[in-house]
């Protein structure tokens, strides 16, 4: 029995989740059970790898197993850019090989259509709107930026509009950027809201627990995953949980839980609306990858993203989060010193999973333990569509997405302890620093 020594423990001032439609969490696990298929994290990742075993296995009872109530980790305090196209941070033209870039769009957009016709289905309220996204520079590195972008757009055959200083204001109200890159293909939403929306319309072959954490796991013939109050003895397990499957002995020392911090305004009045100007919602992320990301939502907030920390154990740290409060307000008065009276909310954290190669992991993990893992930051599509085709793999499906995923090298190795806590903190220092104007 291995003893799983980080569990997830998110803050409790996440916006979207409080602003979110209120449900009723399902009753954590109590006793001893056995299931033939169980997938632990319910993110999108794991929400979706739940739906579609259901789906493909219509016979059998999925249990889907979550340490906090959905909607509380990453999955429901994300920016909540549902994103289309491929953007390889290691490619002079941000598109690189052509073949994967298309491959990568394809595996985006069939997790952006994933969810929508979801959505439409169920009638889910999570303010979803296909109204693209501006990538917006202010200094002279973030405008190379997109520069070099949009010629790695040509090459992909994607539509684009280059936007001009004096333009943005109409488009976002601010006059603080010099240049935007506008996609129209990216879909934002409210990432608890739908968290919340795709849980409650899971088929009806699903068992979902909450507020049940597994602390301890033994592999063997079955996998037996032990929690507080019981255990669940499975076939087959799943593991969709992001950075926590090193603390399930898979990947160790080859994912980065590093936190990134957003904050959410008060909604503007009507009076305050109009002098900001600009579209009624948008989504900006920024040119220089340490930059900031901002969004007006359709219910009139205006959302802060940046600053990021490396909690090594993938929980919250209140020293980080009371440390960035102060920065997302400089870098909201540096955008909108036209609403000098409108503070923050509510402020939060939330872990990303990264790799050193922005690689992911899909597929086996052992006999019997298969996972769909690390997606970089892209976890709303890419966690979609990935467990997604988990699901298909492990029914015998086949198709050209499944074979590229499985065809991944997945993350490399970092370096050891302490040279990796030194090297990250250090790299997030200087790229937060070397951002400028655009933090
Ligand atoms: C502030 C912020 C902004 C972001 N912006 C965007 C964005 O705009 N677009 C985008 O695509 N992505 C964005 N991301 C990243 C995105 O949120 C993640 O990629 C996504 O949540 C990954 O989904 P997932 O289901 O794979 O993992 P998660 O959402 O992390 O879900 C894993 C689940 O596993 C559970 N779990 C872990 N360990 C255990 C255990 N021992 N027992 C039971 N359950 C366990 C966790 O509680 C968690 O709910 C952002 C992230 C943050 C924090």
């Amino acid at each position: 029995m291995s003893k799983i020594r980080n569990t997830p423990a998110d803050d409790s001032s996440c916006g979207w989740f409080h602003l979110s439609p209120p449900r009723t969490a399902r009753p954590p696990h109590f006793g001893v059970r056995s299931a033939r298929w169980v997938v632990v994290g319910a993110g999108f990742t794991g929400l979706a790898a739940a739906r579609q075993l259901a789906l493909n296995f219509p016979d059998d009872e999925i249990v889907l197993i979550e340490a906090q109530e959905v909607g509380y980790g990453a999955s429901g305090r994300n920016a909540g850019f549902a994103i289309d196209l491929p953007h390889d941070i290691g490619a002079d033209d941000y598109i690189g090989d052509i073949k994967t870039a298309k491959i990568s769009m394809e595996l985006n957009l069939t997790g952006q259509s994933i969810l929508k016709d979801l959505v439409e289905q169920h009638g889910i309220e999570c303010q979803l709107r296909l109204c693209g996204k501006y990538q917006a520079a202010v200094e002279p590195r973030g405008i190379a930026v997109l520069d070099a972008y949009r010629l790695g757009l040509d090459k992909l055959g994607q539509e684009y509009e280059m936007i001009e200083e004096k333009d943005l204001p109409n488009h976002i109200g601010t006059p603080f950027y010099r240049k935007a890159l506008f996609t129209p293909g990216t879909a934002l939403i409210q990432p608890a809201a739908l968290v919340k929306g795709l849980v409650n319309s899971l088929p009806s072959n699903v068992t979902l627990y909450e507020n049940t954490p597994i602390t301890e796991v033994q592999y063997g013939e079955k996998t037996v995953l032990t929690h507080e109050f019981g255990q669940i003895v499975a076939d087959k397990v799943l593991l969709t949980n992001n950075a926590f499957a090193m603390s399930f002995g898979f990947l160790k020392g080859r994912m980065l839980p590093i936190f990134t911090y957003a904050s959410l305004t008060r909604q503007l009045t009507e009076e305050e609306q109009a002098r900001l100007g600009g579209r009624p919602y948008w989504g900006v992320i920024p040119a220089d990858p340490f930059g900031t990301t901002l969004r007006r939502t359709t219910d009139n907030r205006l959302l802060v993203r940046n600053s990021f920390s490396f909690n090594a154990d993938g929980r919250s740290n209140p020293k980080y989060l009371q440390r960035f409060i102060q920065r997302h307000k400089e870098s909201f008065d540096r955008r909108f010193p036209m609403l000098p009276d409108v503070n923050f909310e509510y402020t939060w954290g939330g872990s990303l999973a990264l790799s050193r190669n922005h690689m992911a992991h899909f597929g086996q993990l052992k006999d019997n333990v298969y996972g769909a893992l690390c997606c970089n930051g892209l976890g709303i599509t890419r966690g979609t569509v990935t467990g997604t085709l988990l699901a298909d793999w492990l029914g015998g499906k086949k198709n050209h997405l499944i074979d590229f995923l499985l065809a991944s090298p997945g993350p490399n190795r970092n370096p050891p302890e302490p040279i990796l806590s030194a090297g990250v903190n250090m790299n997030l220092l200087w790229g937060q620093s070397r951002a400028g104007k655009e933090s």
